[in-house]
């Protein structure tokens, strides 16, 4: 059986109609499949290649911590130089308060900690999240997450979580006393990226003030800087008191994070004492090629050129047949008419070497979301792939 044949017969699938490319290598902003042939990715691996592929200085760090050692211990027991050194990097980014950071391996992780961690700080039950999140595939996160028919299936998922919606200030009252958090993405990414006003944000964090719980920001896709500072709640008025990342954070490796002050953080591990607990959470390798991620993002200038990257898109993107694009730096939506239409035009482009994708909630708009190092003539170049395959598949 060729690689495509084990690919149907036994590894586990996601979807019935995987994209299926077997890529050979990938650099930069390109990959290559075993023909030689080229596909610009214009969705970074969903915002995980957020410096591009094999980005030399993650490389680097990569080779000298497998000169050193892999794994040693279970997460938190002993002193390991990425770990802490990714903490410290992160806690730069960050207002005072965000001081304290957990290390897991992936979003869901992140979220399950996180909803975890607010459950014991608070002593409360109940969970406020907005339809058409995502927030992770691990029942907690996926409990959390706003979208039915992801859910449906897997019932009964154990939090117990309210829905409100994204944006709208009227179901704010929705957050009560019994409530130990909520959660929501500054910007929501599988609902087809969803932008709120910053009033609402602010109001959202009054209500959980008032109400006295937490409020968590998962900026699991929108952070790192695609959205055009290192994360997108810098654009808000109002900060979290836990804060979500993964994706793009390792470079391409996989790594999470959920980060709070350490007054907060303290509750998961007194009495009793295991509160949360992970044999490969952050892993040296992966901590290491996330702190050379976030090194080379804060000492480069490619977080204030996505705001302009993302404005070159908006701009070259008229079409007739495209309805908005929508979106913040380089997470963007591009809306269509329909489905069907869409499905054919990513099919085309992947043809042509430029590869697409759609969002989980969200069925008639194309998602780009390319590396942040992606440059100003490679954005023309796909956005005239992406016009000339809209009149190709019209004609
Ligand atoms: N939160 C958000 C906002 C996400 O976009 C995702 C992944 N799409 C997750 C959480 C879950 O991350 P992971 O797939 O790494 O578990």
């Amino acid at each position: 059986m060729n690689n495509r044949q084990l690919f149907s017969q036994h590894l586990g699938q996601t979807s019935e109609f995987p994209l299926g490319l077997e890529i050979e290598k990938a650099k930069g902003l390109y990959m290559y499949d075993k023909n030689g042939k080229s596909y610009m990715d214009l969705i970074s691996g969903i915002g995980v290649s957020s410096i591009g592929h094999r980005h030399p200085a993650v490389l680097s760090a990569i080779r000298e911590q497998t000169d050193k050692y892999l794994h040693l211990m279970v997460y938190g027991e002993f002193v390991e130089a990425p770990q802490v050194q990714l903490a410290k990097a992160l806690c730069d980014t960050l207002p005072d308060h965000l001081n304290n950071v957990f290390l897991v391996n992936s979003g869901s992780e992140a979220t399950e900690g996180a909803l975890k961690l607010a459950k014991r700080y608070t002593g409360r039950p109940k969970i406020v999240s907005c339809i058409n999140a995502y927030h992770g595939s691990t029942s907690g996160a996926l409990a959390a997450g706003g979208n039915e028919s992801l859910k449906t299936p897997f019932r009964p998922l154990t939090p117990e979580v309210y829905h409100i919606v994204f944006g709208d200030e009227a179901y704010l009252e929705t957050i009560d006393e019994r409530t130990a958090a909520v959660i929501i993405e500054p910007i929501q990414g599988e609902a087809g990226v969803r932008i709120a006003s910053p009033d609402y944000f602010k109001a959202l964090r009054k209500r959980c003030d008032e109400m006295g719980c937490l409020l968590i920001y998962d900026e699991v896709q929108c952070g790192v800087g695609r959205s055009g500072t290192f994360w997108a709640f810098e654009q808000l008025d109002a900060a979290p008191d836990i804060l979500l990342s993964a994706k793009g954070l390792g470079g391409g490796m996989p790594i999470g994070a959920f980060i709070s002050s350490k007054d907060i953080m303290h509750s998961l591990t007194h009495d009793p004492i295991l509160g949360h607990i992970s044999t490969f959470g952050g892993h040296p390798v992966s901590a290491a090629a996330a702190l050379a991620t976030v090194n080379f993002l804060t000492e480069s200038n490619l977080i204030e050129q996505a705001y302009a990257k993302g404005e070159l898109f908006k701009s070259l993107l008229i079409h007739d047949k495209i309805k908005e694009v929508r979106g913040k730096g380089l997470m963007l939506a591009v809306a269509f008419e329909s489905f069907d239409f869409l499905k054919t035009l990513i099919d085309h482009l992947i043809e042509k070497g430029f590869l697409t994708d759609w969002f989980l909630f969200c069925d008639d708009a194309m998602r780009i979301a390319p590396p942040l190092t992606i440059e100003k003539g490679e954005i023309k170049m796909a956005c005239s792939a992406i016009l000339q395959a809209i009149d190709e598949v019209s004609s």
